[in-house]
């Protein structure tokens, strides 16, 4: 059994050459692509367009095994998490953000997070390893599973964000073979706009990103000075600012037209201020920036406290007069810890801290 092929660990062009080497056509990839991503049949047996021998072929020498749903919990606002178990020890989470006009997605790039920025919960759990293929572009199955699409033909994911556990960067050609899924017209047919890659700037990575894909990108910012963001989001000393903005550029000059958005947690007393609002508006002023607010959600143990609604919206004002779009981000989900930075899953923690090393070998 273990020595079959999983077909979800290979994109298009994998299972293209999967194909090819047992003698078949490329247009059967295409066939099989149809059946997994978009009927949701993981059964050989049903898929009735391929002649019986390949059917029978690819029963000896291939399987479509899937992570596992553990939990399902609903919030009081609709938002769903769900717990998948991806090996003995290890258990990610996904979760779903139903709104009036669209249906986001949040799926998962790794065990735990190798980048431990201070006041996110997935830090907390440590890291144990990247997701591969079938267990990312997995949570997308199982959600559109669990929301009975497959079943109904209604599609209820229209956007799908990387922003679950995990920093989508450092497991470069999982997530850029799972993006590529996403936006197949043979598979979940998203377009380009609607699914973001979020990073905390891990530079090589990003440079890359802006030549190898035109997904959407958020850039998870949190402080506009080295000193604050060094300890916020330690992959700054790495990668400081100014070299974070050249890279931004590179991805802007790759994408005119395209807006990118910075996130950036409010923290009471720590990175709330006026000073550090203007700091924020100039250091963006010549991108096509968009801000996204998000009120600090807590977590037990978690050293920061949320802002307040008052210095949020005076945040807001100061980047609004300096005329860049600034959202506040609606908590959703948060009596069942499915908000931002509150993703913990069952991490077995292999390794805690990032090193500068690590990205080398990552993308
Ligand atoms: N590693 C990637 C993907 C994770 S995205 C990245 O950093 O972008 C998760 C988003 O939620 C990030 O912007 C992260 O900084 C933010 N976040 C983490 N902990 C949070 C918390 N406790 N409250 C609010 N937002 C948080």
């Amino acid at each position: 059994m273990t020595d079959k092929t999983n077909l979800l660990e290979l994109d298009p062009e994998g299972l293209t050459t999967f194909f090819s080497e047992l003698g078949e056509k490329p247009y059967r990839a295409t066939q099989v692509i149809k059946w997994i991503y978009q009927q949701g049949v993981t059964d050989f047996s049903r898929m009735t367009n391929l002649s019986k021998v390949l059917r029978e072929k690819l029963t000896n020498t291939a399987r479509i095994s899937l992570p596992k749903i553990v939990t399902e919990q609903v919030s009081e606002d609709g938002t769903r998490k769900w717990l998948i178990r991806v090996d003995r020890q290890n258990c990610i989470e996904t979760v779903f953000i139903p709104e009036n006009d669209r249906g986001t997605l949040c799926i998962s790039s790794q065990v735990g997070c190798p980048l431990d920025c201070d006041f996110c919960a997935t830090a907390k759990q440590g890291f144990s390893r990247n997701l591969g293929l079938h267990e990312i572009i997995g949570q997308v199955w199982l959600a559109n599973e669990a929301l009975g699409h497959f079943r109904t033909g209604e599609r209820l994911i229209s956007n799908i964000v990387l922003m679950g556990m995990g920093e989508p960067l450092l497991n470069y050609d999982n997530v850029l073979s799972a993006i590529r899924l996403m936006l197949s017209d043979h598979a979940f047919g998203l377009s380009r706009k609607r699914v973001t890659l979020s990073t905390a700037g891990v530079v090589p990575g990003l440079k890359k990103l802006a030549r190898d894909s035109d997904v959407s990108l958020a850039i998870s910012l949190h402080a506009a000075h080295d000193e604050l963001r060094d300890k916020l989001v330690p992959i700054n000393r790495s990668y400081p600012i100014v070299t974070l903005m050249d890279a931004i550029r590179i991805f802007a000059e790759h994408h005119e037209g395209d807006t990118i958005t910075f996130e950036y947690v409010m923290l009471e007393d720590v990175n709330d201020s006026i000073e550090d609002a203007r700091k924020l508006a100039k250091l963006l002023q010549d991108l096509p920036a968009k801000v996204n607010l998000i009120p600090f959600n807590p977590f037990p143990g978690a050293e920061y406290k949320r802002s307040t609604l008052e210095s949020i919206n005076r945040f807001r004002e100061i980047l609004m007069n300096a005329g860049i779009i600034t959202i506040t981000r609606k908590t959703r989900g948060g009596d069942i810890d499915a908000a931002c930075g509150q993703l913990a899953g069952q991490v077995v923690t292999r390794a805690h801290k990032f090193q500068g090393n690590q990205v080398g070998n990552a993308v």
